[in-house]
């Protein structure tokens, strides 16, 4: 629960990503530092912390045993999952979340997500 002067304060924003919340956009700024102006890979690990992209997957490739890891890749989200037994599995770590088949930037979904969450709510208050 943030305490009084602390939402929408700047200087109360949380500058890690690591340990910004969901409880923490309450403050604005919070999701600002973590989806405009952080880190594709501090964006990428919050996802994860946050159950919204795997973590810790096994190898989608069938009887290969792997466990897969997020590494490097020029593409849309500059990395992918890589099974830790054979270099060669690679997958999108869109696959079977809801980024699945959109071309948009991550960032730029959440973005979207939380500005139509918020429209709605400021609807809801006001119907
Ligand atoms: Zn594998």
């Amino acid at each position: 629960m943030p305490r009084k002067g602390e939402v929408g304060n700047f200087r109360s924003r949380k500058t890690e990503s690591k340990y910004i919340t969901i409880c923490d956009f309450t403050n604005p700024w919070n999701f600002f530092q973590l989806f405009i102006v952080g880190t594709q890979l501090g964006i990428l690990e919050w996802l994860q912390y946050n159950g919204l992209i795997g973590d810790d997957l096994p190898c989608w490739r069938e009887s290969c045993g792997g466990s897969l890891k997020l590494r490097k890749k020029s593409c849309i989200d500059g990395y992918a999952f890589r099974c830790r037994k054979d270099k060669n599995h690679e997958f999108s770590l869109r696959k079977g979340t809801i980024f699945d088949k959109s071309h948009y930037l991550v960032a730029d979904i959440m973005v979207f997500i939380k500005v139509n969450i918020f429209l709605c709510t400021i609807t809801q208050k006001h119907c």
